[in-house]
């Protein structure tokens, strides 16, 4: 071909019709663009690093391998300019004139033999359209263009409407290159208008470029301070990307600030490295909660070879590990397919089970070498161990035997320590609070008689239950409201009182049982339980169906027939039916304060029968 020579062309045959689509429907993001165009400039100085190593290219600088990203806000462009691999006339046309036709496919298939994955080579390509990205923002794009090999520099302009015009031969390229690569000047249009502020292109730079392998640097033509105590926008080499040995607790900490703008420091982090086939790499940090709603969702960043792809992809990342802040860089991951692929893609499921199951080591060897530390994080930590199980049986099972439960009294217990030492008196159960406050009255009667409860005091903890339940067999827990545990009766013959019973069956209503017992506490008159199955209902239908009139729950009123005051009130019957009656009353009402199921209505009887009984004295 001639030089300056002009060709003209149209991309392809049905680019009208691809157009619009890739400017509306290719990516959700408009901001898309600057990924896409500055890693493709990233492509081309590792492809140039490649063909010197491999001895292809002889007496070439690639000492200072360096992209820049100009804003020129008057003249509405934004220019990236790398110098790399440069294109000559040919490939310019094949490459940008070939929708589809990926030019990173090409160079791997030529240099890298038989590999045709982009991530050995650490060739990002894979995106799909990439380059078209730009007319999402542009009304043209302007690509000057020099290749390594001293060819003609090649100038190719390309409008919204898909028709390009190249040059080549272009006598300009030195006004944009330094010798070789490429300048991709994108004349902004109204829709990419926003990206002509500085702070928003910083922001998409930050996003999408913070830790791509080529230094890059942002100037705006219009500060003055240009090029003195210049420094690269990005870090070229992530700490994931670090041998685990070689990471220090410093540089984990410092890196989490930097990512994740959170100055409070994480509780501890796994370093994820799994080696071929599945060949990812990354970074998960436990983040320390304060609040009980606050961070259950985290933030997990997902990369592909160092670029940003986007985060919390459900579909790569188990659900509950979305709970954690991290990043993953997955370079085998094939971007550009749809996400009900990802979903059923076994890569995605193997990445999962890797992470799941280093996760569950993690988690396991704290637990057993260094337990002071691993009950003072689990209060932080517990949610997500809880939420994991509860979503995945494998990490349940991986993990179940570290999980710890802290004991109304203070300490930690687990599963199998609590059933160990409950083996005598009540094999199989776990009693629980989930109200210290309420229950308190039923806690210190079981820990009168060395009986531990645990606190389950989170929503979660209750929803938890139900999977260890399932899962371990004949476990049972049990709110410490639900039943009399047999441990807290006397061997004493029970009284049945058939008067005071017939009372408090009225005052009850129909919905609660009235029993007798005889309790080792003779200070506490009647107790009264609701079943544990009936209550868990109750409170599921709360939450699911919130709208639904409250079902009357199926209660258990146990009379105290060692307590005093039970026959007291049998022999003032007799002489003072009134005042028996408000005693019952008050009776009733203490115990229905501890289950807090006192409706306001009957919160205000039970204070104006209170003071009427004190008025009795
Ligand atoms: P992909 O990156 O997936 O190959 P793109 O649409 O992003 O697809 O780019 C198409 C091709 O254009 C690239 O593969 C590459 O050959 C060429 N190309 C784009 N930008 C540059 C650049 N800055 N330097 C050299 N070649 C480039
Ligand atoms: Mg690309």
């Amino acid at each position: 071909m001639e030089q300056n020579e002009t060709r003209h062309g149209g991309i392809s045959i049905e680019l009208e019709h691809i157009f619009p689509i890739i400017k509306k429907w290719l990516y959700s993001e408009k901001e898309i663009f600057v990924r896409e165009i500055v890693s493709n400039a990233c492509d081309a100085v590792t492809k140039l690093n490649r063909l010197v190593s491999l001895g292809e290219a002889k007496d070439i600088d690639i000492s200072d391998p360096r992209i820049t990203v100009e804003l020129d806000a008057d003249a509405a462009t934004i220019t990236v300019t790398d110098n790399g691999i440069g294109m000559t006339a040919d490939e310019t046309e094949k490459y940008l004139g070939q929708i589809a036709l990926s030019g990173a496919l090409d160079f791997i298939q030529k240099y890298e033999g038989d590999e045709s994955d982009g991530a050995a080579s650490g060739i990002i390509g894979h995106f799909g359209l990439g380059f078209y990205s730009a007319f999402m923002v542009c009304d043209k794009v302007d690509v000057i263009t020099r290749s390594y090999n001293g060819a003609p520099a090649v100038k190719w302009t390309c409008d919204d409407s898909g028709n390009y015009d190249m040059t080549d031969g272009f006598d300009g390229w030195d006004g944009y290159l330094d010798g070789r690569g490429t300048a991709v000047v994108m004349h902004i249009n109204d829709e990419g208008r926003e990206y002509l502020s500085e702070s928003k292109l910083k922001e998409a730079l930050d996003k999408y470029c913070s830790f791509m392998p080529v230094r890059i640097f942002f100037n705006n033509v219009k500060n003055e301070k240009k090029e003195e105590e210049e420094k690269p926008i990005n870090d070229t080499a992530p700490l994931w990307q670090k041998n685990p040995a070689d990471c220090t607790d410093e540089e984990y900490k410092e890196f989490y600030r930097k990512v994740f703008h959170d100055f409070r420091e994480p509780l501890f982090q796994i370093h994820l490295k799994a080696d071929y086939p599945l060949n990812f790499k990354g970074i998960l940090y436990f983040p320390k909660i304060t609040g009980e709603y606050e961070s259950l969702e985290g933030q997990v960043k997902l990369f592909y070879n160092q670029v940003f792809v986007a985060d919390n992809i459900k579909e790569v990342i188990p659900e509950y590990l979305l709970m954690l802040k991290g990043v993953l860089d997955c370079p085998e991951l094939p971007l550009n397919v749809s996400r009900s692929y990802l979903q059923n893609s076994g890569y995605v499921s193997k990445i999962s089970a890797h992470i799941t199951k280093k996760v569950a080591d993690k988690l396991n060897s704290m637990f057993t070498t260094d337990r002071e530390n691993f009950e003072k994080v689990w209060r932080d930590i517990k949610t997500f161990v809880e939420y994991g199980c509860m979503r995945d049986r494998k990490f349940y099972e991986r993990v179940n035997t570290s999980v710890i439960y802290e004991k109304c009294a203070g300490g930690f217990t687990t599963l199998d320590e609590y059933l160990e030492a409950a083996k005598e008196t009540h094999e199989n159960k776990i009693y629980y609070a989930n109200d210290k406050a309420a229950q308190a009255k039923y806690i210190s009667m079981l820990e009168a008689e060395n009986i531990d409860v645990i606190l389950l005091d989170k929503f979660i903890d209750t929803q938890f239950i139900n999977t260890v339940e399932q899962n371990r067999e004949g476990v049972k827990f049990c709110r410490v409201d639900a039943e009399v545990a047999d441990v807290l009766k006397d061997d004493a013959e029970v009284e049945e009182y058939p008067k005071v019973k017939e009372l408090f069956e009225k005052i009850a209503g129909d919905s609660v049982k009235v029993d007798f017992g005889s309790f080792k506490d003779k200070n506490t008159p009647a107790i009264l339980n609701v079943s544990e199955e009936t209550r868990r209902f109750d409170d599921m239908m709360k939450i699911y169906s919130p709208s639904t009139a409250p079902i009357p729950l199926e209660s258990t009123l146990t009379l105290n027939s060692a307590s005093p005051i039970i026959a007291k009130l049998d022999s003032k019957m007799s002489e003072n039916p009134d005042e028996a009656e408000k005693i019952a009353r008050e009776i009733f009402s203490l115990c229905k304060l501890t289950q807090r199921r006192l409706t306001p209505e009957e919160v205000k009887q039970f204070l104006d029968l209170s003071y009427e009984i004190i008025g009795l004295l």
